[in-house]
């Protein structure tokens, strides 16, 4: 079911009104409290730039870190502010106190073509409880409920669900849309071949994703660390690598099950540990030395998935191929990436979700290559696993 966006609306429930808008400036921050990256903060401007072209008056809602429910001065949205400021190109109010008259006010005062940005969400010790009272108290601030922030989509706390229960309509805004139709449509009606590709650490924290992919896909191409415990399922040898030895059970089971459509990767490339990276050299997956560790898949194996991703139509890649933050052992990694954005170039529609494998193909600098790069970690992850995310559940149905 299609949910109801910004778009959906006409214009008297907008003209003039206060749009609450729940968006994720989660963004990292240096030790100086700079900004690094602010790709989080663009990626909502077209949903505020509409709002504003609309004419309505946005108040902005987000979390930043892990406070404890208290304020803690590192992580303000103060700078956020800043940026906002400077993104958006116009005036951004801020307030301190989120759950008060003082944000009361200032979202009844907000002048047409200004901002209003309130304090980190998780400061406010009801947010993660999802509190009655603070649900409330945050949809007075707004006259509907505009829900941006896929990546907190996850999570039932005030601001993304309990909110909505005392504010309509309330609707998906641009990047939650955009979120929702790719990760959407690759899995309820891809164009085939349908290729997925997982890596990562540990295979306990993919394993529901890979029983829903596995019917869907044509083909499943595992990589990271997560090969190693399938390894040890074949009766390999993996040395130092890292292997989850209580899942080997389960990763024999997912092998007789899934048949030819599950590939693990032909070649590896070991070290003795990863401050000996200089030493990494390729081997084939079953000569693996018992004093090494596999730290990425070899060349052979960049090159056969380079292949099956060139064939595909449909691309969705969650977990990087090897310990990427440690060259030479980016290479892996980097060979996905390239393949996918030439997959993209000829016509593919291709995704990638997961915190870790997106911060890869953005040091790349291929994420404008591909179609889709999901700016939630733990919510697109959640979205593979076929789960429902309580902060799109709870929005208007379009119709
Ligand atoms: P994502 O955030 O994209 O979902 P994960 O968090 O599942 O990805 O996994 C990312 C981590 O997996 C990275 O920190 C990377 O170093 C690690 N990793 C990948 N391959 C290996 C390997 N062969 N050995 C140890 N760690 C690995
Ligand atoms: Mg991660």
């Amino acid at each position: 079911m299609r949910k109801k966006t910004i778009r959906d609306l006409d214009d008297a429930q907008v003209r003039g009104k206060r749009a609450l808008v729940r968006v994720d400036f989660n963004v990292p921050l240096d030790d100086q409290g700079r900004i690094t990256d602010d790709t989080r903060i663009r990626a909502s401007l077209p949903t505020i730039e509409l709002l504003l072209e609309r004419d309505c008056r946005p108040v902005i809602l987000s979390h930043l870190g892990r406070p404890k429910g208290k304020p803690e001065a590192k992580y303000s949205l103060q700078p956020v502010a800043r940026r906002l400021q400077e993104l958006a190109g116009c005036n951004v109010m801020f307030v301190e106190s989120t759950d008060s008259d003082e944000a009361y006010k200032a979202s009844h005062n907000l002048k047409s073509g200004d901002l209003l940005l309130l304090e980190n969400t998780r400061f406010l010790g009801g947010e993660e409880k999802n509190d009655q009272r603070l649900s409330r108290a945050l949809a007075e601030l707004g006259d509907f409920f505009v829900n941006d922030a896929f990546g907190s989509a996850h999570r039932a706390h005030s601001s993304t669900v309990g909110v909505a229960e005392f504010l309509r309509p309330a609707v998906a805004g641009l990047l939650m849309e955009k979120e929702l139709e790719y990760l959407d449509s690759a899995l309820a009606n891809p164009k085939r071949p349908f290729v997925a590709i997982l890596g990562g650490a540990k295979i306990s924290g993919k394993i529901d994703v890979i029983e829903q992919l596995l019917p869907k896909v044509d083909a499943l191409l595992i990589g990271g660390a997560m090969a190693c415990t399938f390894y040890r399922a074949m009766g390999l040898e993996t040395g130092k690598s890292l292997v989850e030895e209580d899942r080997i059970e389960m990763a024999k089971s997912l092998l007789d099950r899934a048949g030819a459509k599950l590939t693990l990767p032909h070649d590896a490339m070991v070290a003795p540990s990863l401050e000996q990276a200089k030493q990494a050299r390729a081997v084939k997956r079953d000569a693996i030395p018992k004093d090494q560790a596999m730290f990425d898949v070899g060349p052979q194996t960049i090159q056969s998935y380079s292949r099956a991703i060139a064939a595909a139509k449909t691309v969705v890649w969650n977990g990087p191929m090897g310990v990427f933050e440690t060259p030479p052992f980016d290479a892996g990694t980097n060979g996905i990436a390239k393949a996918m954005a030439d997959a993209t170039a000829k016509g593919a529609t291709t995704i990638v979700g997961g915190g870790d494998s997106a911060a890869a193909v953005s040091e790349a600098g291929l994420d404008s290559k591909m179609s889709h790069v999901s700016t939630g970690g733990g919510a697109s992850l959640e979205f593979l696993e076929g789960k429902q995310l309580p902060g799109v559940e709870i929005l208007d149905e379009a119709r």
